[in-house]
Formats: structure tokens, sequence, C-alpha cells
């Protein structure tokens, strides 16, 4: 396991230091990497050399194990889709039903039984949920008495990156320990060291438009975006041109989208933009276009799961995207 990113070991040596907490909430905004954080923790919980109070040693045996998460007393609540996307399942064979992107009730029955079932190990048991907001009612309504009351030696890390979208029952059951933005410094020089091509300059710019959230840009990365791209964006946007992002989740690029409406918002309000610099966004002088734009990504991020026709509906999006831009900067009334 690769080592954890600066801004996660505060939080991880908070949530350490509540020693009797049976349910940990690692609340964070999405693009900071929390899930490793939560893994740490869950490590650290279960590393047999120290006394569950430091983060995990990464060399004794129960360490081991966990890093090949065939650690017997961890269980990992994970929705199918992201199990997949992490390659820890196979897709489903040719015409079964897709992976699901919630984490189900019968998934949690069976986490139950691995709660109910003995310990193999000495430091008694952790499972780990992320994303906590991936439990659909049901399976939340389900996981309710044993996050309450877990018994003997069993302990539960949630992490989420939407943690107002959890059911208050749940947030009320679990000890919150929030991961905040990292420094715009730590958080480049951070970037610099993963990724040794990229100058300061093109991760400072690249922090900027993910709104200062790191994994977020590592993301990006590995989707193949480079600084002087993303540069460009407002101006390929504004030629309804994205054929650069057709192999991007639609999730990822109507999120970068949200944050150059947003940027254009600010500016036709007066005010300095937010996610890109100045001089790389168009002139827009109307505000009610970029509002019905705004409002027409929203919608889309709402069924950016079920991408029927991802080509057709990037294309829509360009021109979607370009109208808005074209009425916005407009010189007339
Ligand atoms: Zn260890």
């Amino acid at each position: 396991m690769s080592a954890l990113a600066p801004w996660l070991q505060a939080p991880l040596a908070q949530a350490l230091a509540l020693p009797r907490a049976h349910a940990v909430l690692l609340s964070s905004l999405p693009g900071l990497g929390a899930f490793a954080a939560g893994q740490a923790l869950a490590q650290a919980w279960l590393c047999e050399a120290g006394d569950g109070s430091r983060p995990a040693c990464g060399h004794c045996p129960a360490c081991h194990l966990f890093a090949q998460r065939s650690h017997p007393d961890a269980h990992w609540l994970l929705p199918a889709l992201l199990r997949v996307q992490l390659g820890w399942q196979e897709p489903e064979a040719e015409g079964k039903a897709k992976p699901s992107q919630e984490i189900r009730v019968d998934e949690v029955r069976a986490m139950l039984g691995f709660a109910q079932a003995t310990r193999g190990r000495s430091r008694g048991k952790v499972v780990l949920i992320h994303p906590a907001e991936a439990l659909n009612t049901v399976a939340a309504n389900a996981l309710l008495k044993t996050l309450e009351e877990p018994g003997g030696s069993l302990r539960f890390v949630l992490v989420s990156e939407a943690p107002a979208a959890l059911l208050p029952t749940i947030r009320s059951r679990c000890q919150t320990v929030p991961l905040g933005l990292p420094e715009p410094a730590a958080a480049a020089t951070w970037l610099c060291a993963e990724r040794p091509t990229l100058t300061p300059m093109d991760a400072a710019a690249l922090l900027r438009a993910a709104g200062g959230r790191p994994q977020q840009v590592l993301d990006w990365l590995e989707r193949g975006l480079t600084a002087p791209q993303l540069a460009g964006f407002p101006r390929a946007v504004a030629r309804a041109d994205l054929g650069d992002f057709s192999t991007w989740k639609p999730a990822a690029l109507i999120d970068l989208l949200q944050r150059l409406a947003a940027d254009l918002l600010r500016v036709c309000a007066g005010a300095a933009p937010q996610y890109f610099a100045a001089d790389q966004l168009p002139k827009a002088r109307h505000s009610a276009p970029l509002q019905a734009w705004s409002a027409q990504l929203r919608a889309a991020q709402r069924k950016a799961d079920h991408p029927l026709q991802w080509p057709l509906w990037l294309e829509a999006l360009g021109v979607q995207a370009q109208q808005a831009l074209k009425l916005a900067c407009r010189s007339g009334p």
C-alpha cells in the first residue's frame, strides 16, 4: 500500500484517538482520496504490531492479509460497480444485470453474517463501508441495529463523500471525523511527487480547476487530461468540440462543464472566476442562458450513471454548451 497522502494523516490520527468508537464516519468532499483514509483506519485497527491507536505498521501478518484483502476479520461493503472498477470483481457475464452502484440489502445481510461469525485473529473485526451514501434505504435500515450496538469487538468505518446524503439515523450512530482540503502548496508538491512530469505551474492550474482536490486531479490525469488541454477547455466547449473527452465517464465531464458554467456566471456577476484563469474564459455578458445551461447540466448529472448512448449524448452536451455560450456572450441585449 502506498503512503497515505499528507492531508489524510491528521484525520487518521484523529480517528485513531477515538479508542472506544465502534463506528467512525470519515466525512469528506469528493476528490480527496477518502477511501484510502478509511482503509488505513481499518488496517490500523487490525494491525497486530500496535494497539489500534497508531497507524498500521504495514509489515505484520495482519497488515499483509489486509493489503491482500484476505484478512478474515475485515469485510468491505462496496457497491458492485465500484468493486468491478477497482478490479476486485469480474463484471457480470453478458446478459446479466449491470453491476449496481448501490450497496444492496443482500450485501448488508452477508456482512451481518460475517459480523456474527467468530473472529479469526486477535484484534476484533472491522467492516469498511464505502461510499456510505451508496447504501439504499432498505440496506441502510438493515444496518442500523448492528451499527448502534455492534457487539463483541466489531467496529465500523464508514467513508462518505456526500455525508449530507446519509440518513440522519446512520450519521447519528457514528463519530464523525471531517476530512478537509489540503493547503494548495502542499497539494501541488504532493501532485508533482506523484507525477514527476508535472510542472508546479501545471499542478497549480489543475488543482485550481479541481477546487483544490488532489485526488480529483490524479483521476483527471489518469483519464489523459493535460494542463494545456484544461486551459483550452473553455474554448473547446465554445466550439462544441468535446472529442477529447469521449473516454471520460459522463459524470466527470459534466462536473467539469458545471465548473465552467459556474465560472462564467461569476464573471457575469463581476466576480473573479474560481476554477479557470480569467483569460481562458470567453467574455460572458448574459447570465440567463448560463443559468439555463446550469440547470440542464444538473439534470444531466442526475442521469449520468445511466448513459444509454454516450457518443450521442456527448455530442448533445457539446451542442447545448455551445448554444449557451453563444447566447451568454452575444453583444446585444
Ligand atoms: Zn501491522
